[in-house]
């Protein structure tokens, strides 16, 4: 089921939460909401599943409309960050409610409902739980049988809002790796929440960047994070370095530093910035020209990457650079050399529109 949300804007009171975003996801696709909070990711969601009506635009499902179509004749199955399974009832009994509360014709048979709840707690791996209620189950089991929940209806879209939010670091990597086969195995038109960068860049097929109600970039996972089109995009997918700068003649200098930017020739700017993500900061141990020059400060072993912290000499600034190990070694790296840096690419922006 493809879904376009056209020129959708919603106003809580005064407040903006969407304004005027425009979306098509492709059938099959796996789409992150990413921003930080507040942004209107859940509002989105919420229009998308008819929770909450727009004031403004349209959402489609197929090329229909859903505008006036009750959430539950929209076929979307939903997962919430806070499981909202029914306590007083047991895993089976969860995954099975939403083919049990069908009206009485489309409502399959009773060994069909059971055939049916098996094979999702099978798929979820709870196959020995559903006996239990959810009280006696972990986070992250919780969270699998709300999947197998919002499954058992067979939904034509899966929106989920923040689904492993609430569990921590280590079983958040093992379910989103487990979405994705899942996704995967199912091919449903899914949508998830999340304002965790790395799950987003893990995961997604495609990563929506939200902020302030509006859409700031959309893209490939590594289209967003090796290309971002502003610096609140730079900011928020990852690591960033600033260089501080005046643009002129295709070049951005300040004291010793000179590098090289494309395309900019036609520019003169006094407060350009240069943002360089940690893996293009080049380090050399002899003075080249249009290096920075810096002091080791720091240096993080993270099994095939190194990462180095740099304190500028000529401005102070702390800088973070990422080697693979190799690399490193051959460098012959320790703590308090002095090195000299310099960007292998950057993106400059101005303070105007800041985008070149
Ligand atoms: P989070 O990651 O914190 O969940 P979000 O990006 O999902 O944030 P939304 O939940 O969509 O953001 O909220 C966007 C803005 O709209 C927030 O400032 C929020 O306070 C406001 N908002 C959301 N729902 C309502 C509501 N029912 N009434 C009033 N304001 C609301």
């Amino acid at each position: 089921m493809s879904i376009h949300i056209q020129n959708v804007s919603k106003k809580f009171g005064s407040f903006q939460a969407l304004q005027d975003v425009s979306l098509h996801i492709q059938s099959g696709e796996l789409v992150a909401l990413l921003g930080p909070s507040g942004s209107g990711k859940t509002s989105l969601l919420r229009v998308i599943a008819g929770l909450e009506t727009s004031d403004v635009g349209e959402i489609l499902f197929d090329g229909q409309s859903m505008t006036e179509r009750h959430p539950k004749e929209r076929n979307v199955g939903f997962v919430f960050q806070h499981y909202a399974l029914f306590r007083h009832m047991t895993v089976f009994d969860n995954v099975a409610y939403g083919l049990k509360v069908r009206p009485r014709k489309t409502r399959p048979p009773k060994a069909e409902i059971k055939n049916k709840v098996m094979e999702l707690l099978q798929l979820v791996k709870l196959e020995n739980f559903a006996e239990r209620y959810p009280t006696q189950l972990s986070g992250g089991q919780r969270q699998r049988v709300a999947l197998a929940r919002a499954l058992a209806v067979e939904p034509k879209v899966l929106l989920l809002d923040e689904p492993f939010g609430a569990l921590d670091a280590k079983v958040r990597k093992e379910l989103r790796r487990w979405l994705r086969k899942l996704h995967d195995d199912f091919h449903i038109t899914s949508i998830f929440v999340t304002h965790d960068q790395e799950e987003a860049l893990d995961v997604a097929d495609r990563i929506v960047v939200m902020n302030n109600g509006k859409i700031e970039q959309i893209g490939s996972p590594d289209e967003v994070y090796t290309n971002p089109k502003s610096p609140f995009v730079y900011d928020f997918l990852g690591n960033v370095n600033l260089f501080k700068g005046r643009l002129h003649n295709g070049k951005l200098m300040h004291g010793e530093f000179s590098i090289d930017v494309p395309n900019t020739e036609a520019h003169t700017e006094d407060h350009a910035v240069g943002y360089v993500r940690p893996h293009d900061i080049q380090i050399e141990k002899t003075n080249i020209a249009g290096t920075v020059p810096a002091k080791v400060s720091h240096i993080h072993l993270l099994g095939p990457i190194v990462q180095i912290e740099l304190r500028r000499e000529d401005t102070e600034e702390f800088l973070e650079a990422e080697l693979p190990k190799e690399q490193f070694i051959n460098l012959q790296l320790a703590i308090g050399d002095h090195v000299f840096v310099k960007p292998k690419q950057l993106k400059v922006f101005i303070p105007e529109d800041f985008s070149i």
